[in-house]
């Protein structure tokens, strides 16, 4: 599960200083000792963590919280509201254009997950009353273009592809001309991926967004690869420029050091995470909920 470590530190944690009745600044200091090498264990990004326990510290160290007749609870309570913060606060959504179709662009490493979450997101959406079409500009991957018209038949959404011999830019113009004709107000755009970021790919997804001007370019990164993943986060959003990332493979992430520092890191916003396999396995992001869910 993932946190489980982080968790199971942290209410030990808290535990402590709940049992103490009052408190001195030193069990403050003490216990945020513990909070920075718990989260630091989970892989989270250094200066988040630095910025995290100072912000916390802070807080808490006062005579309000010292005083009350509670103040172990307090002190998780300001923990619990600092990790919602740090993770964005609220749910951010999909902003659907008024004018359809609306477009979200798919991006990301080779193996991310991005062609499986254009799936979920098309099935996600197709629940919510949307009629999506997904489009396969992938031309280098071999097997990409079939996968997703594999994943289009299960969902029984439709897939636009002009094989692998036309540009991705003039593909992804089709498919959107494609999706007016046809009344889909959707539109899921599956882009090339590398092993590594280079030029060449960069290249062709500021192409893609500048000729298409998509309303929401998504960044697929998978979670289990912890702070690359951020430093792909960081990588994308300088060069190209994104709008929030899909944070997939959480089902198998024990520590969750992507999932806490994305956001702190970025200044984009985790949108969705992707908890499984299965075509309907991607929840929103809700930081409260996570927040909630690492201090039991
Ligand atoms: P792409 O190269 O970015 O298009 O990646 P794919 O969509 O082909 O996904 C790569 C692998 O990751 C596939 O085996 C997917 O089933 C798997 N995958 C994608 N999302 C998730 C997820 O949220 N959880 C798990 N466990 N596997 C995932």
């Amino acid at each position: 599960m993932i946190f489980e470590g982080l968790a199971e530190k942290l209410q030990n944690t808290f535990a402590k200083l709940k049992g103490k009745g009052k408190l001195s600044e030193k069990d403050v200091k003490d216990a945020m000792r513990e909070v920075k090498l718990a989260l630091l264990e989970a892989d989270v990004n250094f200066k988040v963590v630095k910025d995290f326990v100072n912000k916390v510290k802070e807080r808490a160290v006062g005579q309000e919280v010292m005083e009350s007749l509670t103040p172990g609870q307090h002190v998780i309570k300001i923990v619990n509201e600092e990790l919602t913060d740090l993770m964005g606060s609220v749910q951010s959504k999909i902003s659907f254009s008024s004018k359809p179709p609306t477009i979200i662009m798919l991006v990301g490493l080779q193996g991310a997950g991005k062609t499986t979450t254009g799936g979920k997101l098309g099935g996600l959406f197709k629940k919510q009353g949307k009629r999506p079409l997904l489009v396969a500009c992938d031309v280098y991957r071999p097997a990409a273009i079939k996968q997703l018209q594999v994943v289009g038949e299960k969902l029984d959404i439709p897939v636009f592809s002009m094989g692998d011999k036309e540009n991705p830019v003039n593909i992804a113009k089709a498919g959107i001309s494609h999706a007016v004709k046809n009344n889909n107000d959707l539109v899921i755009i599956d882009t090339a991926g590398r092993l590594h970021i280079d030029e060449g790919l960069m290249d062709e997804l500021k192409n893609i967004k500048s000729e298409v001007k998509p309303h929401e370019i998504l960044l697929v990164v998978d979670s289990m690869t912890g702070q690359d993943a951020v430093n792909v986060a960081q990588s994308f959003n300088e060069a190209l420029g994104i709008d929030g990332v899909v944070l997939t493979k959480l089902d198998g992430d024990t520590r969750g050091g992507a999932a806490l520092s994305v956001r702190a890191v970025t200044n984009k916003p985790i949108k969705f995470i992707g908890m499984g396999e299965k075509l309907d396995d991607l929840e929103p992001f809700y930081p409260d909920r996570i927040a909630s869910r690492i201090l039991g």
